[in-house]
């Protein structure tokens, strides 16, 4: 079964200056337990992407599917598939997403940011929420810091515990946004060895990443993204050491 599809998505950001054709077709499916790493220049429209995927921008044409359940028929912005907005939103649950700003709650400990969203959303009592908030916080190795406020903690940290709130929503899919750029580079490992913790637990992960090193060991299959565009796509062995297009070839001798 296929855990996500999408099928012809495109975007247009309709800009004071020209019309920004932003991704131009973008067909994709990723299978139960499959680990997708995204690659590409800054600006190809991996970002929006991921953002079409979870509903925080708004589809102009295709189609995406979660969990084999179409969400999403657009043409021209309107969606053709009509469901209760409720329902929909339960539909996109299924979808957890970690960005590379952390976005935690600043006046909440820890062991809130990540018992919020289980509370509100899915009506855990706070009993529940915490034993689930202090074994996923366990888990990203931060059973020490469970009231400790996000500006007492580093940027590594502070994804982790993105990252466990993500978690908590149990999702199916993860979607991660560069987690790691926005960090010192020595806090690169410890995010990445807990994003290798759950391609292990079996996760199904789109991961956009200009880690390198952590797509050639995690990935499944590995796309390479420019102008909108999927340009080439293959396992990472084969993107890695014999890419086939001129531009992923540029691509990865600017980044290697
Ligand atoms: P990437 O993540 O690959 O760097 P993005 O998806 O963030 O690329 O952006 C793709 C292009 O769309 C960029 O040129 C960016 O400036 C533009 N863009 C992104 N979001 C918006 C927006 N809300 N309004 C206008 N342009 C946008
Ligand atoms: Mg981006």
């Amino acid at each position: 079964m296929a855990m996500l599809k999408t099928a012809g998505v495109e975007k247009t950001f309709r800009t004071r200056a020209a019309p920004l054709h932003v991704l131009k077709g973008i067909d994709l499916e990723v299978s139960q337990g499959e680990v997708i790493c995204i690659i590409g220049p800054s600006g190809s429209g991996k970002s929006t992407f991921l953002r079409l995927i979870n509903n925080l921008e708004k589809l102009d044409n295709g189609k995406i599917w979660i969990e084999d359940n179409l969400l999403f028929d657009c043409r021209d912005g309107v969606n053709a598939v009509k469901m209760p907005g409720q329902e929909r939103a339960r539909a996109l649950l299924e979808v957890g997403m970690v960005f590379q700003r952390f976005n935690l709650f600043p006046h909440k400990t820890t062991l809130e940011n990540v018992m919020l969203s289980p509370m509100h959303v899915k009506k855990l009592n706070e009993e529940e929420a915490r034993e689930k908030a202090e074994m996923l916080l366990t888990r990203v190795g931060l059973g020490d810091k469970f009231d400790t406020f996000p500006a007492m903690l580093s940027g590594g940290q502070q994804q982790r515990v993105a990252i466990a709130r993500a978690l908590a929503m149990e999702p199916k899919i993860m979607l991660f946004d560069e987690p790691t750029s926005a960090l010192d580079p020595e806090l690169v490992g410890e995010v990445l060895a807990v994003m290798k913790n759950l391609v292990e637990s079996g996760m199904t992960m789109l991961v956009v990443t200009h880690e390198m090193g952590f797509a050639h060991e995690a990935a499944d299959r590995v796309l390479f993204m420019d102008s909108g565009v999927i340009l080439e796509e293959g396992k990472p062995e084969a993107i890695f050491t014999a890419p086939h297009n001129e531009r992923t070839k540029q691509f990865l001798q600017s980044v290697l």
